[in-house]
């Protein structure tokens, strides 16, 4: 069965082969000769739609990435490129995880939380291993503290705590894409929650070319009820480029005292009649945060310079 131009969505990439499903089910394809250049912007990542010509059991070709609603992109490490890679595409909630066993870390969350509010997705903070400490509420004031607007949910895998408070974000139709270091629970969320899941059947065995086989996991779930998991090994190199819309969402606090300074163009370091330092010093803003804002400012700038430099 042959089918030209119709929608698919992306669920696991390998080198130059995709998995992909749409109507018709679930198969393997290639990009269409000539429609993509390498290190294009718009090279399909996981969770984008896509045009296809479908190809049943045969080899389905990809003609196009439809636009993206979200995403995280990371420079593209390929020597020759100078543009942006998309790791994960149009999903709705990022899932930021962190386990409570001791990788909790307040600083590393407004990190994660910059990513997720720059993606154009709406973070959830979920601190995992919740069995592993007496009490998870002290956690969980600390981070609602940083994160403002933000959800934080304390669960554990291992008793089923929790999880109930993850269901209003898994809706049918919903992507949510898993945030965290190696280690956090991510892959053990993930199963938990697809214990009747469809797809996820595990590994696809991929020939390079060479007659090698490498095995890899589907990288984008569709769960019973419709939702969708991403949880993609690319998110470990996420970068703090491109990131001041990001920060300027999650730091929304800091920002809002900018305008008060007596000086328009206050620099913030000592100048008389500053809003940040009045701020610290009557106890409303605590100075870790300050310096957190500064440190993650210095880095996007740093970063910024980079993709700067590269494109010279
Ligand atoms: P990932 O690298 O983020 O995918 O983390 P994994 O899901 O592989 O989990 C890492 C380790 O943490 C494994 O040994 C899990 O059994 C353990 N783990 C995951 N969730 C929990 C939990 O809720 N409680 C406890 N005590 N251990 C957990
Ligand atoms: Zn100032």
């Amino acid at each position: 069965e042959n089918i030209q131009g119709i929608p698919a969505r992306i669920t696991a990439v390998h080198r130059g082969l995709f998995e992909i499903v749409c109507d018709k089910g679930c198969g393997l394809a290639h990009l269409k000769q000539g429609s993509y250049r390498t290190s294009e912007a718009d090279y399909p990542t996981v969770g984008d739609f896509v045009m296809v010509d479908w190809a049943g059991d045969g080899e389905s070709r990809i003609r196009e990435t439809l636009p993206r609603s979200t995403f995280f992109a990371r420079r593209d490490p390929s020597s020759s490129g100078h543009g942006e890679q998309a790791i994960a595409a149009n999903f709705d909630y990022v899932f930021i995880m962190q386990a409570l066993d001791r990788d909790f870390n307040e600083r590393r969350l407004e990190r994660y939380l910059t990513l997720a509010w720059q993606s154009g997705a709406a973070p959830v903070v979920v601190l995992t291993k919740a069995d592993c400490v007496g009490d998870a509420s002290t956690h969980v004031q600390i981070a609602e503290s940083i994160a403002f607007g933000v959800d934080v949910c304390a669960i554990s895998v291992k008793t089923g705590s929790g999880l109930g408070a993850l269901d209003r974000y898994l809706e049918p139709g919903k992507t949510i894409v898993l945030l965290g270091s190696s280690g956090v629970g991510k892959s053990s969320l993930a199963n938990a929650l697809s214990e009747d899941e469809l797809m996820a059947t595990g590994e696809i065995r991929e020939s390079d070319g060479r007659g090698r086989h490498t095995t890899s996991h589907r990288q984008l779930m569709l769960l019973e009820n419709g939702a969708m998991l991403i949880d993609t090994p690319g998110m470990r190199e996420l970068g703090m480029w491109n990131a001041d819309e990001g920060l300027s969402q999650g730091f929304a606090d800091v920002e809002s005292y900018f305008g008060q300074c007596r000086f328009s163009d206050c620099r913030h370091d000592g100048e008389p009649g500053c809003a940040i330092a009045e701020a610290i010093r009557d106890g409303s803003l605590a100075p870790e945060r300050w310096e957190s804002y500064l440190k993650l400012k210095i880095e996007t700038r740093l970063a910024d310079d980079k993709e700067g430099f590269l494109r010279d």
